[in-house]
């Protein structure tokens, strides 16, 4: 069994905003985004007593709330603190999801024990968060991510909560399916047409029934509804192993939207790959295969591999093999989230790369990993990762700190 623990914090961009000025403290406060300023994206937990929304215009907002202030939001502060919250979440377990800007998975299954069990993880999780950033969290405890969620979503704000999977039965009998993370207002609708309205009536639906109207979904719904969710934690990971103690190196990311056609997942793909290409190349390291990981809306998880004919750390030579196993797989689905991983990873051999016939490539490399690290990860990179980036308009829910540390 394990032990999944959820770290969302409360009302995030309200709570950096009222944190950085003391005047915001206790006040109704609205955040829009720098791009649409029309639109609330979070508002503080005095707002909410008035019933205001992210979501809402600022007119609506207006009308429920005369003396709502309304703020700019600042998404270099946001992501600033959201991969500091990553150092902390490490500081409790190797193996971290950062799922949005404000929420991560923990997967404290082989580590809660040094810390007084899994409640006592989350209450020293909350306080090192409040010590270090004067925000609040809120902590759900699991034995999956659906009842992680569930536990955080029933104790907002500021609570600390384990479900256990025995509590799980009673607890969702009479609970409407879209309280459940990953049922939404659609198929909840769906549900209620076929005399469904609470997680008890999905858990004990025939199978059949449920095949026949959401096709390979419906299992998973039904697994939902009886509070089973096997999917696993996608942390960025660098595993111990080989020369240096790196056995892979790999990034995945959820998509902001699902994806189905393969040239909208090109530049995440290339993305990932130069992620993947100039960590390796920071490390001075090669490896010999290309994983590519793939996620379905459904949250099947599957991943294909392919050898290399050399070792490489080349991003373009790590795309193209990503790409190649993207292109030989029949899609059923939508994907959520896409990782590229290089393993079986090996020390770079300098003197093959210097005579090799990808000279002039490897010194573009060197230039623009050189310029990276003095002024940013992608000061300078390939024209097709521009498309779409975090940093415009609103921040996205899937933006997510780089696995990579970069030295300064
Ligand atoms: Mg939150």
């Amino acid at each position: 069994m394990k032990t999944i623990l959820l770290a969302d914090m409360d009302a995030f961009f309200a709570s950096v905003e009222q944190r950085c000025n003391p005047a915001l403290r206790g006040k109704p406060i609205g955040v829009t985004g720098p791009a649409h300023r029309s639109v609330i994206t979070t508002a503080s937990y005095e707002a909410r007593r008035f019933g205001v929304k992210t979501g809402m215009s600022i007119r609506e907002a207006k009308a429920l709330c005369p003396q709502l202030i309304l703020v700019t939001g600042d998404n270099d502060k946001y992501t600033h603190i959201c991969t500091a919250l990553k150092e902390v979440y490490l500081s409790f377990t190797p193996v971290v999801e950062v799922y949005s800007i404000d929420e991560a998975f923990l997967d404290i299954t082989g580590s809660s024990h040094l810390f007084g069990g899994p409640i006592e993880t989350g209450r020293r999780l909350k306080a090192e968060i409040q010590r270090r950033f004067g925000i609040s969290a809120t902590i759900g405890i699991g034995p999956n991510r659906l009842l992680a969620k569930l536990a955080s979503d029933i104790s907002k704000p500021d609570g600390l909560r384990l479900i256990e999977a025995s509590e799980a039965g009673p607890l969702l009998k009479d609970l409407p399916p879209e309280k459940l993370w990953g049922i939404g207002a659609k198929t909840a609708e769906k549900l209620k047409r076929l005399g469904i309205r609470t997680c008890g009536e999905l858990a004990s639906a025939p199978a059949g029934l449920l095949r026949s109207c959401f096709g390979v979904m419906g299992e998973r719904l039904r697994a939902l509804g009886m509070g089973v969710d096997s999917t696993p934690l996608h942390a960025d990971q660098e595993e111990e192993g080989g020369p240096g103690g790196t056995k892979s190196i790999g990034h995945s990311t959820t998509l902001p939207h699902d994806l189905f056609r393969r040239s909208e997942m090109a530049h995440w793909i290339l993305r990932l790959s130069e992620k993947v290409g100039s960590r390796a190349r920071r490390h001075g390291l090669t490896g010999r295969t290309v994983t590519l990981i793939m996620r379905y809306r459904s949250f099947e998880t599957f991943e294909r591999r392919r050898g290399l004919g050399a070792a490489t750390n080349d991003t373009h030579t790590i795309f193209r093999t990503a790409m190649d196993i993207l292109s030989s797989t029949r899609l059923k689905e939508p994907v959520r989230l896409l990782g590229v991983t290089l393993c079986g990873i090996e020390q770079a051999d300098t003197q093959l790369a210097l005579f090799g016939g990808e000279d002039r490539r490897a010194g573009l490399l060197r230039v623009m990993d050189m310029l990276n690290m003095k002024y940013g990860p992608s000061t300078l990179t390939w024209a097709a990762c521009k498309g779409e980036s975090p940093h415009r308009g609103i921040i996205s829910p899937a933006w997510r700190p780089s696995g990579a540390h970069r030295s300064l």
